[in-house]
């Protein structure tokens, strides 16, 4: 098999006071990634989110100056070099694309979804996603003309604050640089190394493997195949898209596009059913590898419990390792109802 689903099985001893101080045993498992070879630790314990107040964070971010709502866009937000992008600001339908004030990147753009300040969760549909995403894709191909050295590229969402996103008005990120991200990197260095032993890439094999398992696959969507991640990177389970004919974001077609958008608002009112109110969001690429596909993780954010504590605590933070409290496999038949209309 030359893709493996490794996982160590364990358990911890306690006397439970839940149970009368009798002797229990909490099970737990150790994952490996098949692609990367990293791992997470997966728990199966009775989690279940509970609504946040979204009228209060909405409220609270119109108390605060937006620089992506009409009245401000033109003034406080920057424009590109004309020779970059001619007409300062790219504008796809009602999506505006600026540079990002706050670069992570060496190209770094905002894609503005629409005027609206707050774009509700349940709003989040292919028409409503379709702008900003083409947006995105179009200033990601005009920095691949101008800029030969730049390699590797990504979409980025941040959805709400409890995401990490500090403007609530609903924006994308797309980022084209030289350097590869430590994830991306590793999907590299992975995929390579599968492509040089088996002589097949990774992706197709990948795609084999979780449709002949059954446990996570959700299913394809045109061209593109959705299954939820083996090791999960989030506190609840996440979704992963793979789009196994583009080896490149920049000739990502309208067809890739819309089957992304498709699952994509169907994984969403998953989230919206279990209570999770915000989510990340990257699309991965590289200009051109012939070992690697273009691939999507969305990832569930949420605040656990009422004292508003984050999901991203010291295991994530400082160990690189990600925690999750219900295993895919539990939650894959809820997900696979979403999925299914
Ligand atoms: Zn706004």
């Amino acid at each position: 098999m030359s893709v493996e689903f490794k996982k160590i099985r364990s358990q911890v001893r306690l006397m439970n006071p839940f149970k009368g101080h009798a002797l229990d045993e909490i099970p737990f498992e150790i994952r490996f990634d098949p692609l990367t070879g990293e791992t997470g630790r997966v728990f199966d314990l009775p989690f279940k989110a509970e609504k946040p107040n979204v009228a209060d964070i909405v409220d609270r971010s119109k108390k605060i100056f937006c620089p992506f709502c009409p009245a401000a866009l033109e003034k406080s937000t920057p424009e590109f070099p004309k020779d970059l992008i001619p007409e300062g600001r790219i504008k796809v339908g009602d999506a505006t694309l600026i540079p990002n004030l706050a670069p992570f990147e060496k190209h770094a753009g905002v894609a503005i979804f629409s005027q609206e300040h707050f774009l509700p969760m349940e709003n989040l549909t292919p028409e409503t996603m379709r702008d900003a995403f083409s947006a995105s894709l179009l200033y990601l191909k005009r920095v691949a003309q101008s800029d030969p050295l730049v390699r590797f590229f990504s979409i980025n969402w941040n959805y709400m604050p409890c995401a990490g996103s500090s403007i609530v008005h609903a924006h994308l990120q797309p980022n084209a640089g030289e350097v590869p991200t430590n994830a991306l990197r590793k999907q590299l260095e992975g995929s390579r190394r599968h492509l040089l032993n088996h002589h097949r890439t990774f992706w197709e094999d990948f795609i084999d493997a979780e449709m002949q398992n059954g446990e996570r696959a959700l299913g394809k969507i045109g061209s593109t195949f959705w299954t939820m991640s083996f090791v999960p990177a989030s506190f609840l389970p996440d979704v992963q898209c793979i789009f196994p004919e583009r080896r490149t974001l920049i000739e990502m077609s309208e067809e890739n596009l819309e089957c992304f958008l498709k699952g994509l608002s169907k994984i969403l009112k998953y989230f919206l059913d279990e209570n999770v109110y915000s989510f990340n969001l990257s699309i991965f690429s590289t200009k051109e590898d012939e070992s690697h596909r273009v691939n999507a993780r969305v990832c569930p954010r949420l605040l656990p419990r009422p004292i508003g504590n984050s999901d991203i605590a010291y295991p994530q933070m400082i160990h690189k390792e990600s925690f999750t409290v219900r295993p895919p496999e539990a939650v894959r038949e809820n997900l696979l109802n979403a999925f299914r209309f």
